[in-house]
């Protein structure tokens, strides 16, 4: 596919960002382009096109991928939020960091047995994904499956999270 092939040369690779040593994976000039953005918002929902109810994407960069996504494929969206963002946090669930941990929340807007589907930009060690399954179970949502922009293959993060579909891997 033309315009995937070309979406994925878009990706910027910059050595020592944010730490020494990490090689970070920048997707604005992929989201800056319409038809790079169409392609792989297209190419995130085909592998589970008709199998969800509600998209939940998760801070930040995953709620930029997955706005597109729920409009695109016609549902609502679940904001996945940091601690502290929202008013209203009916669940919540702490993972670790490479270095300490972080926690994320999210409001009670969906119906039990609601079938999300998880967005993010980035699989890297799953840890952050593996939160946000949880935190769905916890909201009485149930994941049918993951999508990302790219995954980070070495990094393993496939087996922990489970059903994940990537558009790109590295
Ligand atoms: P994980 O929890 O180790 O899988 O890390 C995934 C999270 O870190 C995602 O929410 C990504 O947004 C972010 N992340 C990790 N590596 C990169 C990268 O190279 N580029 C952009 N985001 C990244």
């Amino acid at each position: 596919n033309e315009a995937l092939a070309r979406a994925e040369s878009l990706i910027r690779t910059i050595p020592d960002y944010p730490e020494p040593g990490i090689l970070f994976r920048d997707i604005t000039p992929l989201l800056a382009d319409g038809a790079a953005l169409t392609a792989v918002i297209d190419a995130m929902i085909e592998p589970f096109a008709g199998t969800f109810d509600v998209v939940a994407g998760v801070e930040a960069r995953g709620f930029l991928l997955a706005g597109a996504v729920a409009m695109r494929a016609d549902v609502g969206l679940v904001p996945i939020r940091k601690a502290g963002k929202l008013p209203r946090p009916a669940a919540s669930v702490d993972y670790a960091l490479e270095y300490g941990t972080a926690t994320i929340e999210a409001h009670d807007d969906i119906a039990d047995g609601t079938r999300v589907l998880l967005v993010d930009d980035v699989l890297a060690t799953g840890g952050t994904l593996v939160a946000a399954h949880e935190l769905v179970g916890a909201l009485g949502g149930v994941v049918v499956g993951t999508a990302v922009l790219m995954e980070l293959e070495a990094l393993g993060g496939r087996a922990a999270v489970g059903d994940v579909c990537s558009v790109f891997t590295a």
